[in-house]
């Protein structure tokens, strides 16, 4: 083991004195990539099976078809009911409307609405439509929003042809970072976010010591790719990391009218 690093660290030098350029190149993280490389294949296998593992075993998990749950998935919201959720305001039954289709729909001002169970780290996938029907401008048109934790935004809005500050549109980590893309389906059309979000860790004095990461796919195209949350989401004012542990998921009612709708919300914990 100890031979195979002295040997690839005797290389390095030798390549790098060879060349004045490479020396200037290699860093900290070189070198530890190659101390983690030696680390894990010890003294280098010379059959085939040497680097061929059978344990552990991953789970199998038969996936759905057609956006439908796979099978380890936990579901929050198929249509039929709302047994998976509270209002966010006084923790009584939801209020917002259980649509024919499966789908449900913000009730204006009746205040947002969050899961009963807490998540961390997750696998989300969600899917959301803004209504057909045209109505207002910029964060007032079809605006709604899934809260992570029940602290960080990703920001739903009806952002075609409907232009607003580029951090707060469509797939945006609302105030923090714009989205890679603006990926939308025409308005009235059903939309999905299949997102993977990393939670943050706090020690015992409530510092964070790592942040939120978070990946938005946004109907099949990567729009936020393993971003760094920097903490809430407010309106107004600067991100701010309060320490939390496990939190709900919560949709945003975002009080205009915007008539935002969901269906299909499923989460795999991670
Ligand atoms: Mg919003």
């Amino acid at each position: 083991m100890g031979k195979i690093y002295i040997a690839f660290l005797a290389c390095l030098v030798i390549s790098c004195k060879g060349d004045a350029q490479k020396t200037d190149t290699t860093t900290k993280e070189d070198t530890e990539k190659i101390i983690v490389h030696q680390e894990y294949l010890g003294d280098e296998p010379t059959t085939p099976e040497g680097t061929e593992f059978y344990e552990p075993v991953p789970p199998t998990v038969v996936p759905g078809a057609n956006g439908t749950p796979p099978s380890d998935a936990i579901v929050l919201f198929d249509g039929s009911n709302f047994d998976q959720w509270v209002s966010t305001n006084d923790s009584t039954a939801v209020a917002w409307h259980l649509n024919d289709d499966g789908s449900t729909t913000v009730k204006d001002k009746s205040g947002d609405i969050q899961t009963k169970r807490n998540f961390g780290s997750m696998q989300l996938h969600i899917e959301w439509r803004s209504p057909a029907e045209i109505q207002r401008e910029g964060q007032n048109r079809g605006n709604s929003g899934i809260f992570l934790q029940n602290k960080y935004e990703v920001q739903v809005l009806d952002n075609n042809d409907n232009d607003t500050y580029v951090n707060g549109q469509v797939g945006s980590i609302y105030k923090q970072t714009a989205p890679l893309a603006k990926a939308s389906v025409p308005s009235g059309e059903w939309n999905t976010y299949d997102i993977i979000y990393h939670a943050p860790e706090f020690n015992a004095s409530g510092d964070k010591i790592k942040s939120a990461r978070v990946t938005v796919i946004h109907n099949g195209v990567l729009i936020q790719d393993h971003v760094e949350i920097k903490g809430t989401t407010p309106f107004i004012g600067w991100p701010k990391n309060p320490a939390h542990g496990d939190g709900p998921l919560r949709l945003q009612d975002h009080g205009d009218n915007s008539r935002v709708s969901y269906r299909n919300i499923w989460v795999r914990e991670l």
